[in-house]
């Protein structure tokens, strides 16, 4: 049976001229890029080059405000570190209560050791209003923290109005832009963000590489400290591998961008929402009325537990989650359903089916008619 993957939000395969472009900085081209002799120093240009790449994908104005980390939580963990060491005094955080847990994880233990944090819930239909999010920001705060996008619904939020109240409150404002790079242009140095987070596996690169947006380098204090790479922001010798396939799939994604593919895969996607919202009854398509993200779409569904409607799509062929990868091991209901307002029974009842640019019509008609039997087997089991 082939598969069909709705796990994008996950993960994405790397495309496979990424993996191409990575495989030679792996044997031949094996240099460290601080070595002074030649395989050293074409290791640096390549570095030197991914980083040019990474920076227009976001719209960066200059290549040296992109720091390589290990992913998407080590950018959250860096920025957070380092806008807490701008303003030790400050005692008090606002983020929304909907973010990764790579930034309610750190939030949880910053509250432990005393700081307040001010978690901001979004309303039933999972709209996040960026004027109530940053009244609650004043110069008291050492940090707000918003996510561009999404992960288990794709609502996207109002980064923009956020960062302009940031600045004007001299508070410093990181964004977790993991789901919405490579899916949506972006054009970072229009606004007034800090730090910015990516990670290249949900671009279409490898597992292991991110990266971390600093707009000013000189408040910028380093997370990880050592040999003094990345300009003192970043220690360790570069994944030079990881920062070649992932600048490739930068390149990749900014093309499929220019050429209209969210557009298609918006299209895609709504075509998936209606079909199964035709075919399955006592059903809702969750934050489905908000600016979301072209590749993804939430389902609730009445009477169904999401894990077990996961694992018998599973058995289909189709790859999907209840949730985000994270909550989804832990066995736990989505906090972000539950900061929406709903129960635990509904936001236990929740299938999340994200797509990617490698998505078809025919994998959107096969996981409609999966979901349609899955979730009439599961009912006829009697309730969750
Ligand atoms: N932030 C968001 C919104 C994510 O979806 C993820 C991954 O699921 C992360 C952060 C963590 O990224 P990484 O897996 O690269 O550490």
């Amino acid at each position: 049976m082939s598969i069909c993957y709705f796990d994008n939000n996950a993960t994405t395969r790397v495309a496979p001229e990424a993996l191409a472009a990575m495989l030679p900085w792996f044997s031949e081209s094996f240099g460290n890029p601080s070595s002074l002799h030649t395989l050293g120093e074409s290791a640096a240009d390549a570095v030197a080059a991914a980083r040019a790449s990474i920076a227009r994908l976001i719209g960066a104005h200059s290549p040296e405000q992109i720091v390589f980390t290990s992913g998407g939580t080590e950018s959250d963990n860096a920025a957070i570190r380092a806008a807490l060491a701008r303003f030790p005094n400050r005692r008090r955080i606002v983020v929304s209560a909907v973010e990764h847990e790579a930034v309610l994880a750190p939030m949880a233990a910053l509250e432990a050791s005393g700081y307040e944090i001010i978690r901001v819930a979004p309303t039933r239909d999972g709209h996040l209003d960026g004027a109530g999010f940053a009244a609650r920001i004043d110069e008291r705060c050492a940090l707000a923290a918003l996510m561009w996008a999404n992960n288990e619904t794709g609502a996207v939020h109002d980064v923009a109005a956020v960062a302009l109240h940031c600045e004007q409150q001299g508070v410093p404002l990181h964004v977790d832009a993991v789901q919405v790079v490579g899916k949506h242009a972006l054009g970072v140095s229009t606004l007034p963000i800090d730090t910015l987070a990516i990670s290249a596996h949900k671009l279409h690169g490898p597992k292991g590489i991110g990266a971390l947006y600093v707009r000013d380098s000189a408040s910028f204090e380093p997370f990880l400290r050592g040999g003094g790479q990345e300009r003192e922001r970043r220690a360790g010798t570069e994944n030079v591998p990881g920062i070649v396939g992932f600048a490739r799939a930068a390149e990749l994604a900014a093309r499929w961008i220019a050429d209209g593919g969210p557009r298609s895969l918006a299209r895609l996607r709504d075509s998936l929402e209606s079909r199964i919202v035709e075919r399955v009854p006592h059903m809702r398509v969750h934050a489905g009325a908000v600016e979301r993200t072209c590749n993804t779409s939430n389902f609730g569904f009445d009477g169904v537990s999401g894990e077990a409607l996961v694992m018998l799509l599973s058995e289909y062929g189709i790859c999907a989650s209840a949730g985000s990868a994270c909550a989804s091991s832990r066995h736990a209901p989505s906090h972000v359903l539950l900061a929406m307002g709903l129960d635990e029974r509904a936001a236990s009842s929740s299938l999340r089916l994200s797509l990617s640019r490698e998505t078809t019509e025919a994998d959107v008609a096969r996981a409609a008619e999966a979901v349609e039997s899955a979730v009439s087997s599961l009912r006829a089991l009697g309730p969750a």
